[in-house]
């Protein structure tokens, strides 16, 4: 077929873009390499075999370029008790490392570039790490994708002093190598880590976890602290109204660390949707710095777009599911946060923009429940989560 002639004259300037499209990814997974379960060419083969794009492996504090060998007792006690068979069944005796020490087997853990090797161009792995730190026994976790290699945990006086020197260091690595590099904060609400107004101040982080689906996180918050969800809200309009801050962005990730059973924290729960040119770490970490995405728990959008006036949202249809939008956000000069400004029903729905609103940002909720819940007893349903908008005259010089 003939190229059209723009993208001839691009090839000749050595890049030819195609249109954007939709990119499936999961950017928090553990293997054997930290406290996962299974190793980790059979996890990503999980994500691979399946309809993501792209994975990153975000271990805690290690990133998979070194040698590492794990004995497989610690394996079967994790619950693998037939993993390194079925690693062998899936890859090949050939493939499988392992050596005797003292009687006690062990197997070789594979790096990110033998890893590469087994799976398609057509699915890409980032190197990542969850920069695992805490502060009096606060876990503060903040995952860092597309790094060079390892970026120690940070010590500080507080919360939020951690928060920023895990950032600083991110930003330091990221000038050294010249890498794009996307941070994430991980589930404010484990071990009640990290508070909303927290994540509100610390305004170098632009990105956090809105759901995880690791069922230990207290996603739906309690009686007292505000869910993951509504936190958002709290942040995004003290970064809005008062702090003239970037708004935070929402991610949904696995957190997956359990790949033998049905319990605990099982892949497939949550992802993000990127909307980039090419499947490469720096096309997707650029679209999701623009806010080009969002996060969901099961629900597929064909379309996001905004322009001055309004949002739309296109919703892909799921079998007999119907849907409802509601579209989220706080009025200037109301201290009703995060309100519901409409409730749209249907397969597309829209809203336009009122000179009163600070952000505006969506949630969309299925009849359906996710394929693999994590509230069973609470009747979840499949969610997407669409990004803030912030009206012109309210994005400030830290936008
Ligand atoms: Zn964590
Ligand atoms: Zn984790």
């Amino acid at each position: 077929m003939m190229r059209p002639i723009l993208c001839v004259l691009a090839v000749a300037l050595a890049s030819c873009h195609t249109q954007p499209r939709w990119y499936k990814g999961n950017l928090h997974t553990h293997t054997l390499w930290s406290d996962g379960n299974h190793f980790p060419e059979m996890v990503v083969d999980w994500y691979a075999s399946r309809d993501y794009d792209f994975l990153a492996l975000t271990e805690h504090n290690i990133v998979a370029d070194h040698e590492k060998w794990v004995g497989n007792d610690l394996v079967i006690r994790r619950g693998g008790r037939t993993a390194l068979a079925d690693y062998r069944k899936r890859f090949g005796n050939d493939w499988v490392d392992h050596r005797e020490v003292k009687g006690k087997l062990q197997v070789r853990l594979k790096k990110l570039d033998e890893m590469r090797t087994l799976f398609d161009d057509d699915f890409l792995l980032i190197a990542a790490e969850e920069i695992t730190a805490g502060f009096k026994g606060k876990p503060i976790h903040i995952n860092a994708s597309n790094i060079a290699g390892r970026i120690p945990p940070q010590k500080g006086a507080s919360v939020r002093e951690v928060m920023r020197k895990t950032l600083a260091a991110v930003n330091e690595h990221k000038k050294q190598h010249g890498l794009r590099v996307l941070t994430h904060l991980n589930h404010p609400n484990f071990g009640w880590g990290i508070t909303a107004e927290d994540l509100a101040v610390v305004t170098e982080e632009h990105f956090y976890e809105v759901y995880n689906g690791h069922p230990s996180v207290h996603h739906k918050g309690d009686a007292k602290r505000p869910s993951t969800e509504r936190m958002w809200d709290i942040a995004n309009t003290t970064r809005v109204r008062d702090l003239n801050a970037h708004v935070l962005y929402g991610l949904a990730t696995d957190d997956s660390h359990n790949y033998h059973n049905a319990s605990g924290s099982t892949p497939g729960r949550g992802w993000v949707m990127v909307r980039a040119t090419e499947l490469s770490a720096d096309a997707l970490i650029e679209a999701i710095e623009r806010g080009d995405f969002y996060a969901s728990s099961g629900v597929v959008l064909d379309e996001v777009s905004v322009d001055a006036n309004s949002m739309t949202i296109e919703i892909a249809a799921q079998g007999n599911a119907t849907y409802v939008t509601e579209f989220i956000g706080t009025r200037r000069g109301s201290d009703e946060i995060g309100q519901v400004l409409a409730r749209v029903p249907g397969l597309r729905a829209r809203y336009h923009f009122s000179d009163k609103d600070l952000f505006v940002r969506a949630t969309v909720t299925s009849t359906l429940p996710p394929d693999n819940p994590v509230f069973k007893d609470q009747k979840q349903k499949r969610q997407a989560w669409v990004q803030p908008v912030v009206p012109a005259d309210l994005r400030g010089k830290k936008q």
